[in-house]
């Protein structure tokens, strides 16, 4: 292991959207000489079932969980579970490493953003925290300026009448736009107890006491909250992505390691060869959300309605309670022009000529993935930080358009007809945005760009440190 710069711990809460942006960050630090030790629950790593090699390891911890648990699908007891289970199993692990002959020291804990028990660990080896936030920029912020929010009366919502819904938020910083509703799910609950409200807001403060902070987001898009970030963590925060760039940078250098959860299916780019540039509809809700069988219903009918070509991810969970039934009379009048997948390439998807929008749940993966190929897009958001992201998907970025909170097939056929329709004035400006924005994410990524140099930035910081403990 001649010319290793340091040993890098990498711990992603165990979910499809943080398990990849931490294995695209592995790759780059692997490329650029550090020795990597990626951390999962025995849940994801008994999918995923990667094989350790000499300068990636594999490692996995139990969460705490039956076989048989919902896990992502019941949330609070997941985060609930890894917290009490979480610190005695990854200390063991880090104590593991520190004691080996075999391996270098640990110089680096990379670990999710709502892992703040890691600190503990890191202080008691010398090792320092970087909390790994795989959020928008404003949807961290969202949750960092919680304590401001309760303070100014906007949460915990008084009640559930949804009466405050459009009310302006005006208190947080660069983000003057949001509304009640474009808060992240956590925050507009009732109860001032919930779990994930108290467990949200713990994580975001307690993302002060780490050495650095890292997003996957890029200075050209999120300027103004990444600066009022840095004011408020003293230039601790570091945009480096998008992460999916940077690491396509290093080819295929870690191609035998898996980070998808569920199996690819490849036949739809097959599918997607025969298709004319930019008339397909990509539509995929992500890892995590579930809809109700009348959602799906409604998102079934639209998609029919706007006589669009159209690629669906139907995962078998997608629908609550049940595994997704699509009527039977819509399957048989989009034989013609509907694809169906049960979990596809997202990134070669989205970078298929064939594909012309994106309707998207608005999970920040899926949305920087999405710009970073210039695919514009309808934003339906179910849960977490995901309206806030549709919020600046819509009225900030301007690189998509907004949907209600209720799904009406009505509203699905509209939304379609009108992202895909390229002579529609709207969308030509929306599509020309999206063509610089792309530009300037690859820029940022290049030599010389603003996540390049906060990449170099951290790399050395990692490495120094590494000088000091020796
Ligand atoms: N993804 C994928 N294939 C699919 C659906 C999703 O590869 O069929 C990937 C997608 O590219 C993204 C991640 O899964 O990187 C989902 O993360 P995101 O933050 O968009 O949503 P979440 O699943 O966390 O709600």
């Amino acid at each position: 292991m001649d010319g290793v710069r340091g040993h890098a711990l990498l711990l992603p809460f165990p979910a499809q959207g943080h398990i990849n942006p931490l294995m695209q960050l592995a790759k780059i630090l692997i490329a650029n000489h550090f020795v990597v030790t990626f951390v999962n629950t025995d849940f994801i790593e008994k999918r995923l079932n990667n094989k350790s090699s000499e300068y990636m390891s594999f490692q996995s911890f139990p969460d705490g969980l039956p076989p048989e648990h919902g896990r992502t699908l019941k949330l609070p007891e997941l985060c609930e579970s890894l917290q009490k289970h979480g610190p005695f199993h990854v200390e063991n692990i880090v104590e593991k490493i520190m004691q080996s002959l075999r391996v270098p020291p640990l110089t680096i804990i990379v670990a999710d953003g709502v892992f703040s028990f890691t600190q503990q660990i890191a202080d008691k080896f010398g090792v320092p925290r970087v909390a790994f936030w795989t959020t928008s920029a404003c949807g961290f912020s969202a949750y960092y300026y919680m304590p401001l929010l309760i303070e100014q009366g906007y949460i915990p919502l008084k009640d559930d009448s949804g009466s405050c819904k459009n009310d302006v938020i005006s208190c947080i910083p660069e983000m003057e736009a949001l509304r009640v509703k474009d808060l992240p799910s956590f925050l507009t609950v009732t109860d001032a107890e919930d779990y994930m409200f108290q467990y949200l807001l713990r994580e975001a403060q307690n993302t002060h006491q780490a050495s650095l902070v890292l997003l996957n987001t890029f200075q050209e898009l999120e300027g103004p909250v990444l600066r009022d970030l840095n004011a408020k963590f003293g230039n601790k925060v570091l945009s480096i992505g998008p992460l999916l760039l940077s690491s396509a940078c290093y080819g295929d250098l870690i191609a035998d390691t898996k980070s998808s959860i569920w199996n690819e299916e490849t036949s739809c780019l097959e599918w997607l060869d025969k298709q004319q540039e930019s008339s397909v509809i990509y539509v995929c809700f992500g890892s995590i959300a579930v809809l109700s069988d009348e959602e799906l219903v409604e998102f079934a009918w639209g998609l029919e309605a706007s006589n669009q070509t159209f690629l669906w991810v139907i995962r078998p969970d997608l629908v609550r309670g049940s595994s997704a039934v699509l009527p039977g009379e819509f399957l048989e009048r989009t034989k013609e022009r509907g694809f169906f997948v049960a979990w596809a390439p997202q990134i070669k998807v989205l970078s298929h000529p064939s594909v012309g929008g994106f309707l998207t749940h608005s999970g920040w993966n899926s949305t920087i993935e999405s710009i970073s190929y210039g695919v514009p897009m309808i934003s339906s958001p179910f849960f977490a930080e995901q309206p806030t992201n549709r919020r600046f998907v819509d009225d900030v970025w301007k690189v998509g358009y907004e949907m209600r909170e209720n799904v009406l097939r009505e509203e699905v056929e509209a939304l379609v007809r009108k992202l895909m329709n390229l002579g529609e004035e709207q969308g030509r400006e929306m599509r020309f945005r999206l063509k610089i924005l792309k530009e300037r994410a690859v820029a940022s990524v290049k030599v010389g760009g603003a996540s390049y140099k906060n990449m170099q930035d951290f790399l050395r910081q990692m490495q120094m440190k590494m000088k000091i403990g020796n």
